[in-house]
C-alpha cells in the first residue's frame, strides 16, 4: 500500500473512531497494565539503560539543561497521560525507545525540539 493511501485509511479510522466517540488510536503496548506491555515498558527500559546511558543527566547534560522532560520525543498528551494512567506530567511516553520515562531522566540520543504535549501532535507521532 503507497504511503498516500496509508495516510488517507488513518485519517478515515480517526474521523470514524471520533464519530463512534472511541479512542482515536490505542495505546502504545509499552504503557498498557498487561503482562506483556509491563514486560515490553521493562525490556526497553533496560535496554537503553545498557546502550544509552538512561538515567540521571550526566554533568554535561545537566549543563546543557537536557533532560527526558525538554527532549523532542517526550509524550506527556492528555491521551498519553489516560494511556499511562499517570496525571502528574512528570512521566511521559518516549516515541524513539518506546517505553515510560521520567522527565528528570536522560539519555545519549536527547534531541533538541519541543516535547509532545497535544493529542494531535501524539497521533500523527504514532502515526509514523
Ligand atoms: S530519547 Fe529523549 S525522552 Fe527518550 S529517553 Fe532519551 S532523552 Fe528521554
Amino acid at each position: 500500500m503507497g504511503r498516500l493511501d496509508k495516510k488517507k485509511r488513518l485519517i478515515i479510522e480517526r474521523a470514524n473512531r471520533k464519530m463512534l466517540g472511541e479512542s482515536e488510536m490505542d495505546c502504545p503496548e509499552a504503557t498498557m497494565k498487561t503482562d506483556k506491555g509491563i514486560d515490553l515498558n521493562k525490556k526497553n527500559k533496560k535496554k537503553i539503560a545498557e546502550n544509552n546511558q538512561y538515567g540521571l543527566p550526566t554533568e554535561e547534560a545537566k549543563e546543557k539543561g537536557q533532560s527526558c522532560a525538554n527532549c523532542v520525543a517526550f509524550d506527556t498528551s492528555k491521551r498519553m497521560k489516560d494511556c499511562m494512567k499517570n496525571q502528574t506530567g512528570e512521566v511521559g511516553y518516549c516515541w524513539m525507545h518506546h517505553f515510560m520515562c521520567s522527565g528528570k531522566k536522560w539519555c545519549d540520543t536527547w534531541v533538541e525540539g519541543v516535547p509532545i504535549t497535544s493529542d494531535d501532535e501524539s497521533y500523527k507521532k504514532q502515526e509514523g
